[in-house]
């Protein structure tokens, strides 16, 4: 703290050009009156070493002068006034200035400088644990200081702790002093004045279309409220505002400058959006209808299922259908709660692909999960493919070298009609024959170069193919307004029939016996039970010793039930065997670290106990919650959570468990989720690395992205120049991350 107000009390002085004195009293004064124009300069043709300071601008994503214009003060300090000591109340941050009367070091307790200053009105003593030479001698007695600092009124009278100061002197400035968001390394002084520098230097010429005001501008200038604020007013005011403005409504960025950077900045982020969704418009992607005369493989398909499609199912296997039938790569988000019956959507765009004559591929982020889908799916298609003479490959990590190989020739043959498995499906050694389709299922755990490497597997044709992402954590709108605009997205919004609700339970871990005796009634009753271990994150060798001890536990105080161990490190082999022992029913109990999370299916599991829920995320124990319930039985969850030394829960534990015990919606969770975790976290691999808003707040902004959403598309029509500046404005090189 009081090193940053040693720097900035030189700064709102020099960097507005109204005072005369930049003295800055401290160690920093060498450094900090290097000329940041000349910096930036450097930093651009990047010919000398950058220093310590432009280093951190880097870091910071200061790179051009724009980007230091769009740096905003993070809050304000007041140096636009003196005020008299005996009108500053205690825990006041004030300006004052006095005049030395005392000046001497003590060494008890500890050295330290007292400075006792009188500014006429009352006296005040300035304490400093460390100092230089140089600071004592500005502070010598008699000498006339402009001080900044807070304010204590201990019972030896009023007092300040590393105050800034300087000599007193030279006009004060007329606007706020602001406190950039900045780094150790990275001064405010030389923060400020770099940003000066770039305010006068960056092009803020206005690049909305004439006569497109954002809503709350509108409202402003025509009621003669504000005056009016384009890019460049807007800047200038929020670096520097004058001091007459109300500060809550910079701090809570309600002011009509702050509304216009924000709805500039939903602009950008719209404008980059469409434009990556006309980009993909312009793509070819071959067009998958059913082949003249061919056998109604869709009708077939569904004539086998065990159970007919829901509505939502039915509506959804349209709308992607028709999305495939078209010559633009489709790019849709398929969510669906957990348990909602994704799968078999799946596989109906997969037989649509298929019967135009096409390979389709389904990628799945977990080897378990894919294996499953491996098996659903050879159950459901082979008999309809193999009259064809097609099959279903599957492709993973694990394998071997021969099957593997195997796997590779069908592929390339295109004997593989359908290819299931991990990551590996996208391996380069995979040549696909003519792959039309991807699937991605629990898109999220995916990131942006894996869905890179999909859309390349049909590059030799000069296509791309359709991609169909799917996910059980719905998009709350207001992020699928912003961040997935150029996404369509499919919801299916209703359970298969039959399901009855889970009932979740939170459960103290001191009860934990009572649970076990639950399971023990569970099991002879015919049902199945997961039990999920702690998530320790720091360690997964923690997390092994962990589930190995309950699974021990559990065997021996259920005696006569098989108790399964299922962990991330085990040899895939054995992993197949455990999930196959615990899917055919035969074993009882599965114990398990958290790689049962998403996917698997086991619809005669009917409890689901997770040990130390409070340490799970949100949508991690919606998912698990989701392994069961999948069949008619009532189902139950237990969260068991264990409190603290201090006998509490963690305030976000206790609202995730409270979110969970009060709502069984996915779209709910998810809106809750994205409250607790912010944007940032929520959205995860889809957004690694792509910008996200700095300025704009969803919820409260809604107004501002509605007024985005509808003037983008406009924009790019009308005004192609103006969008492609104002993108490139708002995000530089970051826009090409959202292409993918
Ligand atoms: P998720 O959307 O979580 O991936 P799944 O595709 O695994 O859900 O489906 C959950 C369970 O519901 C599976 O056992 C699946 O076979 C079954 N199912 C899917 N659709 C229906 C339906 N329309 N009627 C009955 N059961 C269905
Ligand atoms: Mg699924």
């Amino acid at each position: 703290m009081p090193r940053k107000l040693t720097a900035s009390l030189s700064s709102a002085v020099e960097t507005l050009g109204t005072g005369g004195g930049t003295q800055v009293a401290g160690a920093r004064k060498g450094r900090a009156t290097r000329k940041p124009a000349a910096e930036a300069e450097a930093i651009q043709t990047a010919k000398k070493a950058p220093s310590p300071a432009q280093q951190a601008m880097l870091k910071l994503g200061l790179r051009r002068d724009i980007d230091l214009a769009l740096h905003l003060p993070l809050r304000y300090e007041d140096e636009t006034r003196i005020t008299l000591l005996k009108n500053a109340r205690e825990g006041d941050t004030v300006q004052i200035e006095a005049t030395v009367t005392q000046c001497e070091v003590q060494l008890r307790p500890r050295r330290m400088l007292k400075v006792t200053v009188d500014d006429g009105s009352a006296a005040c003593v300035l304490t400093f644990f460390s100092f230089y030479p140089s600071q004592q001698k500005t502070m010598a007695v008699g000498a006339r200081l402009r001080i900044r600092g807070e304010v204590k009124g201990g019972f030896w009278g009023r007092q300040m702790m590393h105050p800034s100061f300087r000599v007193a002197g030279g006009e004060l400035p007329t606007a706020l002093t602001p406190v950039y968001p900045a780094t150790a390394s990275l001064p405010q002084a030389y923060l400020r004045r770099a940003i000066v520098t770039a305010l006068q230097r960056a092009d803020l010429s206005e690049t909305l279309p004439p006569g497109e005001q954002p809503p709350v501008a509108q409202f402003y200038s025509q009621n003669g409220l504000q005056p009016f604020y384009d890019l460049s007013n807007a800047l200038t005011f929020l670096h520097h505002p004058t001091p007459d403005v109300a500060l809550t409504t910079l701090e809570d960025h309600s002011h009509p400058a702050w509304q216009r950077l924000k709805a500039e900045e939903l602009l950008a982020q719209q404008l980059s959006q469409y434009e990556a969704k006309r980009e993909r418009a312009r793509l070819r992607a071959p067009v998958l209808k059913p082949l003249p005369g061919s056998a109604d493989l869709t009708q077939q398909f569904l004539d086998q299922l065990p159970f007919g499609l829901t509505g939502a199912q039915q509506c959804v296997v349209g709308e992607i259908c028709a999305d495939m039938a078209r010559q633009i790569p489709m790019h849709r988000l398929l969510q669906g709660d957990v348990g909602s019956g994704k799968t078999v959507v799946a596989a109906l765009a997969a037989v649509a692909c298929i019967e135009a004559g096409w390979q389709c591929a389904l990628m799945a982020p977990t080897e378990i999960l894919a294996e499953q889908h491996f098996g659903k799916l050879v159950g459901w298609l082979e008999p309809i493919l193999a009259p064809l003479g097609k099959k279903v490959a599957w492709l993973a990590g694990a394998q071997k070298k021969k099957e593997r190989a195997e796997m590779l020739s069908l592929v390339e043959s295109g004997e593989a009609a359908l290819v299931v498995g991990t990551h590996a499906v996208i391996q380069e050694q995979v040549q696909f024959k003519n792959l039309a389709l991807a699937v991605i299922d629990e898109q999220h755990r995916f990131g942006v170069a894996q869905r890179l490497a999909l859309r390349q597997k049909l590059a030799a044709t000069g296509m791309e193919p359709h991609l169909l992402m799917m996910s059980a954590t719905p998009i709350p709108r207001t992020l699928a307004m912003s961040y997935y605009a150029d996404l369509d997205v499919s919801t299916i919004d209703e359970l298969p029939p039959g399901r009855t609700p889970i009932v979740t339970k939170l459960i103290s871990d001191s009860r934990k016996d009572e649970v076990i005796a639950r399971i023990g009634a569970q099991v002879a009753s015919g049902r199945q039970v997961y039990w999920v271990c702690p998530l320790i994150e720091e360690s997964e060798a923690l997390d092994l010793s962990n589930a190995t001890a309950t699974h021990e536990n559990l065997s021996e105080m259920l005696p006569g039930v098989m108790v399964g161990l299922l962990h991330s490190r085990m040899p895939t082999a054995e992993k197949k065997a455990v999930m196959e022992l615990f899917s055919a029913g035969i074993m009882g109990v599965l114990v398990s670290t958290t790689v049962i999370e998403v996917g698997v299916d086991v619809p005669n599991a009917s409890l689901m106990v997770i040990e130390h829920s409070e340490r799970f995320g949100l949508s991690q124990l919606h998912q698990l919650r989701g392994r069961v319930g999948r069949g008619a039985a009532a189902s139950a969850c237990v969260l068991l959570y264990s409190v603290n030394d201090n006998g509490r829960l963690s305030e976000t534990g206790k609202e995730r468990l409270r979110a969970m015990a009060e709502t069984n919606d996915g779209f709910e969770i998810a809106r809750r989720d994205l409250e607790i975790r912010g944007p940032g976290e929520f959205l995860g691999a889809r957004q690694s690395g792509a910008p996200m808003l700095r300025f704009a707040d969803l919820e409260q902004d809604v107004l501002l992205l509605d007024w985005a959403r509808e003037l983008a598309p406009r924009m790019l029509e009308q005004h192609p120049t103006l969008a492609t500046r104002h993108v490139s404005r708002w995000l530089g090189g970051k826009a090409e991350y959202l292409k993918a």
